[in-house]
């Protein structure tokens, strides 16, 4: 198994050492895995943010290498959020640290028109409040498409996580497939991967059947896959069934990145199919 989204306590929302995550990985038999520790240009509270700490992060990968003895691949990437709140500032961190493995590119909070209120926060108590969110989303997730300085596109159906999985709210993201097509056919075209993000539950949401049919019926072929797990009980959850899904959806390989140039895993391999 490779997992290409994980958290560790250099994310405001985790407490869990790099070095326990590749301890459980190890003994999990896993090939490897990415750490994707978030760095927001606008936090959970709607704050600007201009830097992030490069240098208490090369500290814990070290840990987490030393940890890993060589067993397993370890690389450390970035969770870059809501950049087009603040490209200058994205910019300059990702310059900050020019080994970086893996940039992921995600949305996690509204645009200023919305507060810069972080999804996580609103409760969906109708479809309206749904759809003036998610029209506001696929706004912003554009700008970041166009922008592009990531390698591959995070957990495209974010808020509906809470707005359907939390809260019960039924909407259709197929409303935005024009969005979708768009956005997709510019990552296609620059080799910009999108991710498969199994969540918190052994269960992947339906719109990522969606979205690689989509991607791959245009040309795409590189998907990524993680678990976006914060602690050790998460880590690994669902991610057999995300491998399976892109199996389903005719991708044989994962990429994995390594200072930001993508290799192919064969995913057979990775579930030891073969
Ligand atoms: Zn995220
Ligand atoms: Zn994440």
């Amino acid at each position: 198994m490779f997992d290409a989204h994980i958290h560790s306590s250099m994310s405001f929302d985790s407490s869990v050492p790099r070095e326990d995550v590749v301890a459980e990985a190890v003994k999990r038999g896993f090939y490897g895995l990415c750490f994707t520790d978030h760095y927001d240009v606008v936090d959970s509270y709607g704050k600007f943010v201009s830097d992030y700490d490069w240098e208490g992060t090369r500290m814990a990968q070290q840990r987490a290498l030393a940890c890993a003895g060589g067993r397993i691949i370890v690389n450390n990437g970035i969770e870059l959020g809501n950049a087009p709140y603040g490209f200058a500032a994205a910019e300059s961190v990702l310059n900050a640290e020019p080994e970086v493995d893996f940039v992921l590119g995600s949305i996690h909070n509204a645009s200023e028109k919305l507060d810069y209120k972080d999804y996580y926060f609103v409760d969906y108590t109708d479809t309206d409040i749904c759809y003036k969110y998610l029209d506001d989303y696929f706004i912003q997730l554009e700008k970041l498409v166009e922008w592009g300085n990531f390698d591959s596109l995070a957990h495209v159906p974010y808020p509906l996580r809470y707005m359907m999985q939390r809260d019960g709210m039924d909407v259709d993201m197929a409303r935005y497939q024009s969005s979708i097509d768009s956005m997709l056919r510019t990552l296609i075209r620059r080799g910009q991967a999108i991710e498969i993000n199994a969540g918190k539950k052994p269960y992947i949401m339906p719109e990522y059947a969606y979205l690689l049919d989509r991607y791959r019926a245009l040309g795409g072929r590189l998907i990524t896959v993680g678990t976006d797990a914060h602690s050790i009980p998460q880590f690994g959850m669902g991610l057999k069934e995300a491998y399976m899904l892109a199996l389903e959806k005719g991708f044989e390989s994962v990429a994995v990145f390594k200072r930001r140039k993508c290799e192919l895993v064969s995913i057979r391999k990775l579930l030891a199919l073969e």
